[in-house]
């Protein structure tokens, strides 16, 4: 699993923070930014939780 955070929706709200930390990071222009490479296995399901969080759907799995 890859996420990445569609830029042009997100609002930089933090929820995906709050859910994952280790992978959700905000930048200094306020928007989040999603870690590079595959998600770690034992943070899949905070990450999954992150994506039903954002309220702007900005959270993409690839
Ligand atoms: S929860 Fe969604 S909109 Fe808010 S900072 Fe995270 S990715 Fe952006």
């Amino acid at each position: 699993m890859k996420v990445r955070v569609d830029t042009d929706r997100c609002r930089g709200h933090g929820a995906c923070l709050g859910s994952c930390p280790e992978v959700f990071t905000l930048t200094d222009d306020g928007y989040a930014e999603a870690r590079a490479g595959a998600v770690p296995e034992d943070l899949v399901d905070a990450v999954e939780e992150a994506v039903s969080a954002c309220p702007e759907q900005a959270i993409v799995v690839e």
